[in-house]
C-alpha cells in the first residue's frame, strides 16, 4: 500500500507531485533547519483516490492517527486538549500554486472547553482565544459545512456596528464570545447540524473539504485559465498553529527575496501586526511595508533577512515567503519559488547569472515565451496628455483601458457584448475570478502587492493596480469618488500596471520597449535594463537553437516586420488573402466564367496583381526562403452570402440583374454542407484550369524580376491539402511546366502541406514528389479529431475542458498523442524516401511554446508563425535546445 502521509521531516522540495508545492517546501525548510511549526502532509495520491472513489483510501485514517500522535508527542500536548490545546491548520497545497482557489481551515481543535485552555495558555488573553474560536466556526462553517460566508460577515459587521466601530480590534472578548454563539446558531440553522466539538472530527472533515475544494468552481476555472491539468488533485497540510494575533508583539507577513515586479534585490513585502495570515492575503486591513518590521522588532527582522538570503541561495531563485511572529518568535509558514512579472523574470534570470548562481543556459530556462509575449504588449504613450487621478501599487504590468464596472457579472456581460472593462473593487476575493478574466484590467483601492487581486492578476498576466487608496470605491452605489471627481459605471479609466497610475478617460497606447528593441528602434545598450536582459537571453537562445523560425506573412509590410523580429524566411504566404477587398470582384469574374475565354480574361486580370504581391514579398525577404501556398479555401468564401443574395434577387424579381442571377446560381452550385472538406486546396487547382498556373507564373515572373534587379529570390511553391501522391504529381507537373516556360534562371522548390491524415500516413510516397513538407497542423488537428475548426470551440470545448478530456484546446497546443503521432510518422517516412527533405510547420502551433518543444523533439527544420510570435518561437526553440 502506498504511503499517504509524510511528516515534514520526511519530504523534500522535489516531491511536489506527491506533496504539493506547499508540502514539499515545508519539508525542505524543515530539513534546512528553519523554524517551521511541525506537521505532516497528506499526499495528492490520497486526494485523487478520494475524488475518484468518493471515499478516503484504506489505511489513511490509521496513518493520520500515527502522525498526529507523533506530532502531539513532540509538542507535549494533544489536539484540542482542554487545558492546553494543540491546534492545527488544515491547508490545501497543489503541485502548482492556485492562490486562494482552494480551502483552508485554521484553529482546528478549539471547542467550548479548549477555548478556555487556550486563553489561559495565552496569559489570560480571553479576547484572542474567543476571536480564534469564532474564526474556526466561521471558516469551518463556510468551507466544510457549505454555509454562506456572508451570514458570518454580516453578524460580525453587526457586532462592530453595535460598538460604533469598523475595526475588528475594537471588539473585546465578550463580543467574540457572543459571536461564537451567534455563529453556532447560524451553523445549526443553515447546515442542519451542530458545529462539531470533537477536535478529531473537525480535522477529518476539514481534510475531506480540502480534497473536495479541488473541484470547486473557481478552482476549475483557475486551472483552465492557467492550463493546470484537472487530474492532479491537492495535497493537504496539517500544521501546528502559531499565532500572529496574540497582541502587538505578534503579526504576520509576506516577503519576497526580490521585488516581484522589477526583479531588484531588496526588502519587499507586507507586514500586519496582531493578525492571522489570511488577513494579509485577503487585503482586509492595510499592511505596512516589510522594512517597518525593523522598527517593530529588530531581532525578528534580522533573522528574517538571514533566512531570506539562505532560501535564495538554496533555491537559486526569487522566493516568496509567508511568516508569522508569535510573541516575538519567528515562524516560517510557507515558501516557494515566487511568481513574478514577465519583466522581473528576464531581469532576475540575468541578475542570477551575473551573480554566478546560474549559467546562461539556466537563465534561458528561467523565462518563457508567454512572458516574452507579455512584454510585447503595448503601453501608454509617454507623450500623450493624461489626467492622473490616483496612484496605487504597480501590481501587474501592462496598459489597460476600459469602462468601469463594479462586479464580476458586469465584467462578464460587457465582455460578451465585446466591450472592454476595468473591474474596480475595494478588494477582490477568489469569487471575482470570472470578472478578472473578462476585464482588461483590475483596479482596487485596498490591499498590497500580495493581495488576492495582485497575485492572481500577475499569474494571469492581466494588468492590475491595487491599493489605490485615494479612490473611495462604493460598489453598492456603483460610484468612485476621488476628490471632487465622481466616476460612475461606464465611465472610461486607463490604468498603468507598470507604474500604478490611474487616469481618467482613454490614454493612447504605444509600442513596448521590447517591441521597439525587436524593431531595431532601441539598441540593447540604450540603458533600458529590461531590454538589455531580453537581448542577452535572446542572443543566447538564438545561438543555442536548432529550429529555424519563419513567419506566416502575406504582405510585404508583414514580411518586413517579421524579418526585423528575426524571422529566417516565410513559412506560409496564404495567397487567398491577396484576393480580398477590391480584388474579390476579379475572383467573382473567374468563378462566373462560363467559357475558356472568359476564364482566361479573369485570370489575366489577376495575374499582374499577384505578380506585384510576390515581388514585394520576395524583395523584403531577399536571400531567405519564401513558401508561397497556392490558393486553398473553398471558392464560395469569395462569393456573397447565399441568404442575402437570395433575398436581393427575390426582391428585385424580374428586375434582378443578369450578374446577380448568375451569382446566385454560382453560389448555389458552390454551396457546400461542409466546405472545409469540400472543393478546396489542390482539388481547386485540378478542377479550375489555369488557376494554379496563373499563380505559379506570377511567382516565377516576380522571382525573375528580382533576379534581374540583382536580388536573390528563394521562392518555394506549396500545394495545399494534398492527400495522395497522384494529386501532387498533377499539380507539380503543371507548375514545372510553367517554371520552364518562364525560365529566367528562376529556381523554386515544390513541396506540399501535410494537413490530412492520409497525407501523413502516405508521407513516404508523397515525399517522392515533394521537396519539402510543411505541416498544416490547423487542418491536421481538424481532420484527425474530426472537429470543425470554425465551430467546435464555441460549442462543446468548454465542456470537454471541464471533463478533462483535454487540458487545453488541441487547436492551441498540439495534441502530441494523436496529431503528434501523425507528424512523427510523416517525418520518419518522408525522410526515409528523401533524406534531405525540408520539414516545417506553419499551423498556429508554430508559435505555441509547448508545441515548439514538440517540433524540436521530432526533428523538424523550422517552425513558422505570425510575425509577432516570431520572438516567442525563437526563445522557445532556444529553450528546447539548452
Ligand atoms: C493549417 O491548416 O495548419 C494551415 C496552416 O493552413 P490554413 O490555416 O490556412 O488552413
Ligand atoms: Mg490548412
Amino acid at each position: 500500500m502506498p504511503k499517504f502521509v509524510y511528516d515534514f521531516t520526511e519530504g523534500n522540495k522535489d516531491l511536489k507531485d506527491l506533496l504539493g508545492g506547499k508540502g514539499a517546501n515545508l519539508s525542505e525548510m524543515t530539513n534546512l533547519g528553519l523554524p517551521v511549526p511541525p506537521g505532516f502532509t497528506i499526499t495528492t495520491e490520497a486526494c485523487r483516490h478520494y475524488l475518484a472513489e468518493g471515499k478516503t483510501p484504506d489505511g489513511l485514517t490509521a496513518e493520520i492517527t500515527a502522525k498526529l500522535t507523533a506530532l502531539e508527542d513532540s509538542m507535549g500536548k494533544q489536539l484540542g486538549q482542554a487545558d492546553d490545546p494543540l491546534l492545527v491548520s488544515v491547508r490545501s497545497g497543489a503541485k502548482f500554486s492556485m492562490p486562494g482557489m482552494m480551502d483552508t481551515v485554521l484553529n482546528i481543535g478549539l471547542n467550548d472547553d479548549s477555548v478556555l485552555g487556550l486563553a489561559k495558555q495565552a496569559g489570560g488573553n480571553d479576547r484572542f482565544a474567543w476571536d480564534s474560536y469564532r474564526r474556526l466556526i466561521q471558516m469551518f462553517g463556510k468551507t466544510v459545512l457549505g454555509v454562506d460566508g456572508e451570514l458570518f460577515e454580516e453578524a460580525l459587521e453587526e457586532a462592530k456596528h453595535a460598538k460604533d466601530t469598523t475595526d475588528d480590534l475594537d471588539l473585546d472578548a465578550d463580543d467574540f464570545r457572543r459571536l461564537v454563539e451567534t455563529f453556532k446558531d447560524i451553523v445549526r440553522e443553515q447546515a442542519g447540524r451542530e458545529f462539531p466539538g470533537d477536535p478529531r472530527e473537525q480535522m477529518d472533515l476539514a481534510i475531506k473539504a480540502v480534497f473536495d475544494s479541488w473541484n470547486a468552481d473557481r478552482a476549475v476555472l483557475y486551472r483552465r485559465q492557467e492550463r493546470i491539468p484537472a487530474d492532479l488533485g491537492t495535497a493537504v497540510n496539517v500544521c501546528s498553529m502559531v499565532f500572529g494575533n496574540l497582541g502587538m508583539d505578534s503579526g504576520t507577513g509576506v516577503a519576497f527575496t526580490r521585488d516581484p515586479a522589477s526583479g531588484h534585490q531588496g526588502v519587499y513585502g507586507d507586514y500586519l501586526q496582531n493578525a492571522q495570515g489570511e488577513d494579509v492575503v485577503a487585503g482586509i486591513r492595510n499592511t505596512v511595508p516589510l522594512a517597518d518590521l525593523e522598527r517593530i522588532n529588530a531581532d525578528v527582522y534580522r533573522q528574517l533577512l538571514a533566512i531570506m538570503e539562505k532560501l535564495e541561495n538554496h533555491y537559486l531563485d526569487l522566493c516568496d515567503i509567508e511568516f508569522t511572529v508569535e510573541r516575538g518568535k519567528l515562524w516560517m509558514l510557507q515558501t516557494r519559488v515566487g511568481k513574478r512579472t514577465a519583466a522581473a523574470a528576464f531581469r532576475i534570470a540575468c541578475q542570477l547569472s551575473d551573480q554566478g548562481l546560474i549559467d546562461l543556459d539556466e537563465a534561458v530556462h528561467r523565462v518563457n515565451g508567454d512572458q516574452l509575449a507579455q512584454l510585447m504588449f503595448p503601453r501608454f504613450d509617454a507623450k500623450a496628455p493624461k489626467n492622473q487621478i490616483a496612484k496605487g501599487m504597480n501590481a501587474s504590468p501592462g496598459a489597460a483601458v476600459g469602462k468601469v464596472v463594479f462586479s464580476s457579472e458586469a465584467a462578464v456581460e460587457a465582455a460578451a457584448r465585446g466591450e472592454k472593462t476595468i473591474l474596480v473593487r475595494r478588494e477582490t476575493n477568489p469569487d471575482d475570478l470570472t470578472g478578472m478574466i473578462a476585464a482588461q484590467g483590475i483596479l482596487t483601492s485596498r490591499g498590497g502587492k500580495t493581495s488576492h487581486a495582485a497575485v492572481v492578476a500577475r499569474g494571469m498576466g492581466k494588468t492590475c493596480v491595487c491599493g489605490a487608496e485615494e479612490l473611495d470605491v462604493d460598489v453598492k452605489n456603483k460610484v468612485i469618488r476621488v476628490g471632487e471627481t465622481v466616476i460612475r459605471e461606464g465611465d472610461v479609466l486607463s490604468i498603468d500596471g507598470t507604474s500604478g497610475a490611474v487616469y481618467l478617460g482613454e490614454v493612447p497606447v504605444s509600442d513596448s520597449p521590447v517591441v521597439q528593441y525587436f524593431e531595431g528602434a532601441l539598441a540593447p545598450g540604450d540603458g533600458d535594463e529590461l531590454v538589455q536582459s531580453v537581448h542577452r537571453i535572446m542572443t543566447h537562445a538564438d545561438a543555442a537553437r536548432r529550429l529555424a523560425v519563419r513567419a506566416n506573412a502575406d504582405t510585404p509590410e508583414d514580411a518586413a516586420r517579421a524579418r526585423r523580429f528575426g524571422a529566417q524566411g516565410i513559412g506560409l504566404c496564404r495567397t487567398e488573402h491577396m484576393f480580398l477587398g477590391e480584388r474579390r470582384q476579379l475572383v467573382e469574374d473567374l468563378i462566373l466564367a462560363t467559357s475558356d475565354a472568359e476564364r482566361v480574361t479573369a485570370l489575366d486580370a489577376l495575374a499582374p496583381l499577384q505578380r506585384a504581391d510576390f515581388h514585394g514579398i520576395l524583395k523584403e525577404m531577399d536571400g531567405l526562403p519564401v513558401t508561397i501556398r497556392l490558393i486553398d479555401p473553398p471558392l464560395h468564401e469569395f462569393l456573397p452570402d447565399l441568404t442575402e443574395l437570395s433575398v436581393k434577387v427575390a426582391l428585385a424579381g424580374a428586375d434582378a440583374s443578369e450578374k446577380d442571377r448568375r451569382l446566385l446560381e454560382a453560389v448555389h452550385r458552390l454551396h457546400e454542407q461542409n466546405p472545409m472538406l469540400g472543393l478546396r486546396g489542390v482539388r481547386l487547382g485540378l478542377v479550375i484550369p489555369g488557376l494554379f498556373a496563373m499563380q505559379v507564373r506570377a511567382i516565377a515572373e516576380a522571382a525573375a524580376d528580382r533576379l534581374a534587379e540583382g536580388g536573390s529570390p528563394r521562392p518555394e511553391i506549396m500545394i495545399p491539402l494534398v492527400g495522395s501522391i497522384q494529386e501532387l504529381e498533377h499539380a507539380r507537373e503543371e507548375a514545372e511546366g510553367v517554371l520552364a516556360e518562364v525560365g529566367g534562371g528562376v529556381e523554386a522548390l515544390i513541396g506540399t502541406m501535410i494537413e490530412l491524415p492520409r497525407a501523413a500516413l502516405t508521407a513516404g510516397q508523397i515525399a517522392e514528389g515533394a521537396e519539402f513538407f510543411s505541416f498544416g497542423t490547423n487542418d491536421l488537428t481538424q481532420t484527425t479529431w474530426g472537429f470543425s475548426r470554425d465551430d467546435v470551440e464555441a460549442s462543446f470545448f468548454s465542456r470537454y475542458l471541464d471533463l478533462g478530456i483535454f487540458g487545453v484546446s488541441p487547436f492551441e497546443t498540439l495534441d502530441r498523442d494523436g496529431v503528434g503521432r501523425l507528424v512523427r510518422i510523416a517525418v520518419e517516412e518522408g525522410r526515409k524516401t528523401r533524406p534531405g527533405i525540408k520539414l516545417g510547420v506553419c499551423g498556429e502551433h508554430g508559435g505555441d511554446p509547448e508545441s515548439v518543444h514538440f517540433f524540436h523533439e521530432v526533428g523538424l527544420d523550422y517552425v513558422s508563425c505570425s510575425p509577432f510570435r516570431v520572438p516567442v518561437a525563437r526563445l522557445e526553440a532556444g529553450r528546447a535546445s539548452v
